[in-house]
């Protein structure tokens, strides 16, 4: 299992996904489209602080 970060390419939208297999299909939260791509921003792992990624509002976070 990894924790994975997504982009929508319909409306922007960034969310993260938990994903068991690399293949599944992943679908945007905001408008369903499952035309997302794959993002790489190290939030999780970097010296964030005590951020985990999931406190409210967390997309402002960093
Ligand atoms: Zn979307």
């Amino acid at each position: 299992m990894a924790l994975i970060d997504f982009k929508c390419k319909e409306c922007g939208e960034e969310f993260f996904e938990i994903v068991k297999n690399e293949d599944e299909n992943i679908t945007c939260p905001k408008c369903s489209s499952d035309k997302v791509e794959r993002i790489y921003k190290g939030k999780f792992y970097g010296k964030g602080g005590s951020c985990s990624g999931s406190c409210s509002g967390c997309s402002g976070c960093h």
